[in-house]
């Protein structure tokens, strides 16, 4: 019979019970950006007047936002930090930084109000509007309001 201690996973299995973990206690613990990325986007509710335009130049469609609302979501796994939407804002309510936390929702809204979900809210889009990107024709989505 083969001696158990000879297989190659023993000794890794030894190790890892008095190794650190290989993962990061997320979100307590995030990893900081590497050198050069343009980071995370940074948003200031105070300053934003809802306007939608950065809504409607984000190319991932990975903003949404609400005026009656006071609602301002990012969507961050679809947001690829390219920048447009601050470039769009004539607020200043927008900005990269690598030390901003990925926060998704802000809002000025009660807590416990109804908030807009993101594909609920894209599909309210005024009749004769362009279509979004999911859609059959393509093109950019129109943000109603
Ligand atoms: S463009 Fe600026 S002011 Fe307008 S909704 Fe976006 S963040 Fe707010
Ligand atoms: S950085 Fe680019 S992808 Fe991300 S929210 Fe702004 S416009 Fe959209």
């Amino acid at each position: 019979m083969a001696n158990p201690f000879n297989l190659p996973m023993v000794g890794r299995s030894l190790r890892n019970l008095v190794s650190r973990p290989a993962t990061r206690r997320y979100p307590s613990e995030t990893r900081p950006h590497f050198a050069g990325t343009r980071g995370t986007i940074e948003f200031d509710l105070d300053t934003c007047v809802f306007c939608g335009l950065c809504v409607r130049r984000c190319p991932t469609l990975a903003l949404t936002c609400s005026r009656e609302d006071r609602f301002f979501a990012i969507e961050q796994l679809r947001c690829i930090a390219c920048g447009v939407c601050v470039d769009a804002c004539n607020k200043d309510s927008l900005h990269m930084s690598v030390d901003a936390p990925r926060v998704h929702l802000h809002t000025g809204a009660a807590p416990g109000a109804p908030r807009p979900g993101h594909q609920e809210w894209h599909q309210q889009q005024p009749a004769g509007s362009p279509p979004g990107p999911g859609d059959a024709a393509g093109g950019p989505a129109v943000a109603a309001i």
